[in-house]
């Protein structure tokens, strides 16, 4: 496999240029998510100036319907009132200006319904008014920082791709048997998948390794794992330079 010191010390700074890419990829996948959330703001100021305005028609609406019986009231109250100067008894008189009067309290609810419904149209013109430049404002925003975080995605795949480039060059330069077992780790979600002893313990895991353990993994001449994580281990050394 051709595992000296030196191979497992690329190996080291591959991973550690993993670790940049994958830092890279975390902002990357951050972007469409603040652009999500930018737009459900939008919809969110949408729909409220939507429902001002919903609430407006429906006032009208009602409006209109009690404009209609408040004729009608008007109508009946015309009509007995010519009927006073026609009837014949006392009893059919009283009985019409008691109508007459009925329908006079009812017309004065009914304004004062009416008039409850035109503060109900004057309150749902001032929301819609303000939802409107909620909406403008939401409209502004949204198209500002978008126009920023797209800008900030594209700069991100460059520093990404070309991150990976290095790498992968890096990579090329370590045996691949190696780069396969590691490869394999990570997949498998040990994004560490090369660690350093530290001391007498497995960095990653603490488990107290044997010395004997110890003494192959100074060596370097074959992989070593760790029995408890299966991480690769590796005995720190200066830090070799990573490729730029
Ligand atoms: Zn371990």
């Amino acid at each position: 496999m051709g595992i000296t010191k030196d191979t497992i010390q690329r190996l080291v700074a591959v991973q550690q240029q993993d670790a940049i890419i994958d830092g890279l990829q975390k902002e990357m996948d951050r972007v469409p998510r603040e652009i999500a959330a930018l737009q459900a703001g939008l919809e969110t100021a949408k729909a409220k100036q939507a429902e001002a305005k919903a609430r407006i028609i429906g006032c009208e609406k009602k409006k209109k319907e009690k404009e209609l019986e408040l004729a009608a009231k008007e109508e009946a109250i015309r009509k007995h009132t010519t009927e006073l100067n026609q009837v014949k008894t006392n009893d059919a008189f009283k009985a019409l200006q008691h109508e007459i009067e009925q329908a006079k309290a009812a017309g004065s609810q009914i304004e004062t319904e009416i008039l409850e419904v035109m503060e109900g149209i004057d309150s749902g013109r001032r929301e819609e008014k303000s939802a409107a430049a909620e909406l403008k404002a939401a409209e502004d925003k949204a198209k500002n920082e978008i126009g920023n975080l797209e800008k900030e995605l594209a700069e991100l795949k460059a520093k990404h791709d070309a991150q990976k480039s290095v790498r992968d060059a890096a990579a090329a330069s370590v045996p691949p048997d190696m780069m396969r077992i590691y490869s394999h780790a990570r997949m498998r979600g040990k994004l560490d998948a090369i660690v350093p002893v530290d001391g007498g313990n497995c960095s990653a895991c603490r488990i107290n390794l044997a010395p004997q353990m110890i003494i192959e993994v100074a060596k370097a001449k074959t992989l070593v794992f760790c029995e408890s994580c299966q991480r690769i281990l590796y005995k720190p050394e200066p830090a070799v330079k990573a490729a730029e």
